[in-house]
C-alpha cells in the first residue's frame, strides 16, 4: 500500500487543482492520499467529487495543515481524517484566513517600500483559492524579475531575515490540536526537521506536542537524510506517538514527487494502524 499523507492543491499554495492532484496520485499508484492544504479545507469537495465520478481507485483522507506559533517558531500541525464541516475547526480556519490576509497586506506594504509595487494584487493573481501564501508572493517576485527563483525570493524578501518579513499571528499549537480533535481527526507534527531547531529544542517541542495530546509525528518526509528518518522514528517511539509519512507535494517541482517518501521503519506504529 502506498500512503501519502501530506499534499497541497490550488486551494492553498499547490500548483495542481484537486482534480489534477487526485489523478496524479492514481498515476503514481497511490492507495491513500491526504490533501492537507494550508489553513483550508476548501479543496476537499472537488477531490471527493472527482474520485466518485471517475470511480478512481484512491482513498482520500480529509486533511488540513494548520500554521501555528510555538516559542516564536512557525510550526505546522497536520490534521488527518478530520470532519471538514466541524464548526470549531471552521472557526479556527476563518481566523487564520483573516490573519493571513492582514499579513499579506502588511507584506505588500513592506515590499512597496523597496520598490515592489502592487504585490498584494500580484500575489492574489497566483492564489486560486482564498488562501494567500508567501509562496504566491514568491511566484510573483520571481516572475517580475525581483528574484531569480523562489528560494532567493524567500531569502531576500519573504523569509525571516528578508526585507518584507512580517511576523505571522498563527494560533498556538494546542488550539490547532484541540480543533483537529473536535473534528474527530488525528494531529500530526509536520516535517519536524525543517524548523531549524536544535536537538534540545526539538525535544521540547515534542514534549509540548505530546502534553497537548498530539497523536503523531511525520517521520518520513521530503528533503531528509536516512539518518534523520531513523532519528525521528526513535523520537516517535520515545514519546509514544504514531508515525506518519508525507511528501508535502506542491506540484511537479524538483522536490519529492507524490507517494515517493521512504518507507517507515518497521519499529514504529503507523498513524493508519487502526484506520478502517
Ligand atoms: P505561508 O504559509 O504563507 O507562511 O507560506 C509558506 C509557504 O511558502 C510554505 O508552505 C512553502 O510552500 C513555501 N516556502 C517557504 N519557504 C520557502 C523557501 N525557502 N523556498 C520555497 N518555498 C518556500
Ligand atoms: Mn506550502
Ligand atoms: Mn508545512
Ligand atoms: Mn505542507
Amino acid at each position: 500500500m502506498i500512503f501519502d499523507l501530506h499534499s497541497h492543491t490550488t486551494a492553498s499554495d499547490g500548483l495542481l487543482t484537486p482534480t489534477e492532484l487526485v489523478r496524479h496520485a492514481v498515476n503514481n499508484q497511490l492507495d491513500v492520499l491526504a490533501i492537507t492544504d494550508h489553513d483550508t479545507v476548501k479543496g476537499l469537495p472537488e477531490a471527493q467529487a472527482t474520485i466518485a465520478q471517475a470511480n478512481l481507485p484512491l482513498k482520500l483522507i480529509c486533511g488540513v495543515e494548520i500554521s501555528t506559533s510555538w516559542r516564536n517558531n512557525e510550526i505546522h500541525i497536520v490534521g488527518l481524517n478530520i470532519d471538514s464541516q466541524n464548526e470549531a475547526l471552521i472557526q479556527l480556519l476563518l481566523t487564520q484566513e483573516k490573519n493571513r490576509l492582514d499579513r499579506a497586506l502588511a507584506i505588500s506594504d513592506k515590499l512597496a517600500r523597496v520598490s515592489v509595487q502592487n504585490a498584494y494584487r500580484g500575489a492574489c493573481d497566483y492564489a486560486k483559492g482564498d488562501i494567500v501564501s508567501r509562496a504566491h508572493f514568491g511566484r510573483f517576485l520571481v516572475d517580475q524579475g525581483f528574484a531569480k527563483d523562489i528560494k532567493q525570493a524567500f531569502k531576500k524578501y519573504l523569509g525571516k531575515s528578508g526585507y518584507a518579513y512580517v511576523a505571522p499571528k498563527w494560533c498556538p499549537i494546542d488550539e490547532a490540536i484541540t480543533a483537529i480533535h473536535a473534528a474527530n481527526g488525528q494531529a500530526v507534527l509536520a516535517h519536524p526537521s525543517r524548523y531549524d531547531l536544535t536537538a534540545t529544542k526539538l525535544k521540547a517541542l515534542i514534549t509540548d506536542f505530546k502534553a497537548f495530546e498530539g497523536d503523531g509525528i511525520e517521520v518520513s518526509q521530503s528533503r531528509q537524510t536516512l539518518e534523520d528518518l531513523y532519528y525521528l522514528a526513535k523520537l516517535t517511539n520515545e514519546f509514544d506517538l504514531l508515525a506518519s509519512q508525507g511528501s508535502d507535494f506542491h506540484g511537479l517541482t524538483n522536490y519529492l514527487d507524490l507517494g515517493k517518501t521512504a518507507s517507515l521503519p518497521n519499529n514504529v506504529r503507523p498513524i493508519w494502524y487502526n484506520w478502517s
